[in-house]
C-alpha cells in the first residue's frame, strides 16, 4: 500500500502532490494545516516514502516494501529527520540539527526530507533561525511543516511556503480509519466513535473504546463536583478535556431543546444523566457555560496559564451550574 492506499480521505492533496512530483514540480517547502487527528503527519510520513522509493509505481506512488519504505515505516531512514516539540516547545537547538542535517548530500535516497510536526511551537530564536533555512533552500531537499495552528507561525515563514489545507474526515472515512487502527468491527461503536471524534480520527490515539467512553463518564461526573479532573496535567489535556465537556454541553441542550431526538445524542450512553441534569439547569446557563469555554478553549493557545485556566473553569461551574 502507497499514500493512495495508505491515506484514508485527503483526495485533492494526494493528487496535488503526485502531479507535482510527476511534473518535477515539488515545492521546497509545504505547510500541512488542518485539525488534529486527521492524519497529517501519517500523509508526510508516506509522502516521504514516495519521495525516495526505489520502486515506485507507475502512478508515481511508494511500494511500500522497498529498503526506504521500510526504513521511514520503522523512522530509521538517514535521509528524514523529524522534528517534534519537546514539552510543548520546539527550540533553536533542534532547528540547528535540521540545518546540518540539510547540509549534507542525501546518503541514500534521492531526497533529505525534513518534517515539523507542531510547526507553531518553534519559539522566537527556533523561528528565527528556520526562516534562513527557508531562505536558502538546500539542493534536493523538502520540507514539511505541520500544524492545525497555522497563524502562529510568523508570516514570514508562512509566506514562503506551499500551503496544503487539509479537511475534517466525512463519516465513511473517519470509520474506516477506526476500523483499520482501532480494529474495531461493531458497526454501533464505529458510529458511536465517528460522532464523537467529528472527523478528527486521530485524537483517539491508540485508545480502546471502553477507555473512550469511560472518560465521558468521568467528564459527567467532574460536572457534579464542579471540578477539572486531576488527570488533566497540561494544556493539551485540558484543551481535551474542554473539546469533551463541550460536547456533553451540546447534547444536554439538545436533550433540553429537542428531548425526542435521542438518536442525535452523540454520547448517548450518558442519556439518563442528560435527563436528570436537563431538569436542574435553565438553557441560558448552558450556553454560557458552552461559550465561556470555548473562548478558554482558544486563549489555551497563546500560552494561558494553566492553573489560572483551571481556576476559572471551576469559578464558572460553580456560577452557572
Ligand atoms: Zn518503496
Amino acid at each position: 500500500m502507497g499514500l493512495v492506499d495508505t491515506i484514508i480521505g485527503h483526495n485533492k492533496e494526494k493528487q496535488i502532490l503526485l502531479n507535482a512530483l510527476k511534473k518535477d514540480r515539488l515545492a521546497t517547502t509545504y505547510l500541512f494545516c488542518g485539525e488534529s487527528g486527521i492524519g497529517k503527519r501519517t500523509f508526510a510520513l508516506e509522502f516521504a516514502k514516495v519521495l525516495n522509493c526505489e520502486h515506485p509505481t507507475a502512478e508515481s506512488d511508494s511500494c511500500d516494501h522497498c529498503s526506504c519504505c521500510r526504513k521511514i515505516s520503522s523512522n530509521n531512514h538517514p535521509d528524514l529527520f523529524v522534528v517534534a516539540p519537546e514539552s510543548n516547545v520546539i527550540r533553536i537547538e533542534a532547528i540547528r540539527e535540521v540545518q546540518e542535517f540539510l547540509s549534507l548530500a542525501p546518503y541514500e535516497g534521492r531526497k533529505k526530507i525534513v518534517i515539523i510536526d507542531d510547526a507553531h511551537l518553534m519559539n522566537q530564536p527556533a523561528s528565527n533561525a528556520f526562516l534562513k533555512t527557508l531562505e536558502e533552500p538546500a539542493a534536493n531537499s523538502l520540507i514539511i511543516l505541520i500544524s492545525n495552528l497555522p497563524e502562529l507561525l510568523l508570516e514570514t515563514i508562512r509566506s514562503r511556503c506551499f500551503r496544503l489545507n487539509f479537511a475534517l474526515l466525512n463519516e465513511e472515512e473517519t470509520i474506516q480509519v477506526l476500523k483499520r487502527h482501532l480494529g474495531i468491527i461493531e458497526e454501533e461503536m464505529l458510529r458511536a466513535l465517528a460522532r464523537l471524534c467529528m472527523g478528527r480520527p486521530g485524537i483517539f490515539g491508540g485508545a480502546e473504546y471502553e477507555e473512550i467512553m469511560g472518560e465521558f463518564d468521568n467528564i459527567a461526573g467532574a460536572l457534579e463536583t464542579k471540578k477539572v479532573s486531576d488527570r488533566v496535567t497540561d494544556r493539551t489535556e485540558l484543551e481535551h478535556w474542554i473539546e469533551r465537556i463541550t460536547i456533553i454541553f451540546r447534547d444536554i441542550l439538545l436533550t433540553m431543546v429537542h428531548p425526542h431526538l435521542k438518536d442525535a445524542l452523540i454520547v448517548d450512553s450518558l442519556q439518563g444523566f442528560y435527563n436528570r441534569i436537563s431538569k436542574k439547569l435553565d438553557i441560558d446557563s448552558i450556553i454560557k457555560l458552552y461559550t465561556r469555554l470555548t473562548d478558554l478553549k482558544r486563549s489555551l493557545r497563546f500560552n494561558i496559564n494553566l492553573s489560572i485556566a483551571r481556576n476559572y473553569i471551576e469559578s464558572k461551574l460553580n456560577e452557572h451550574y
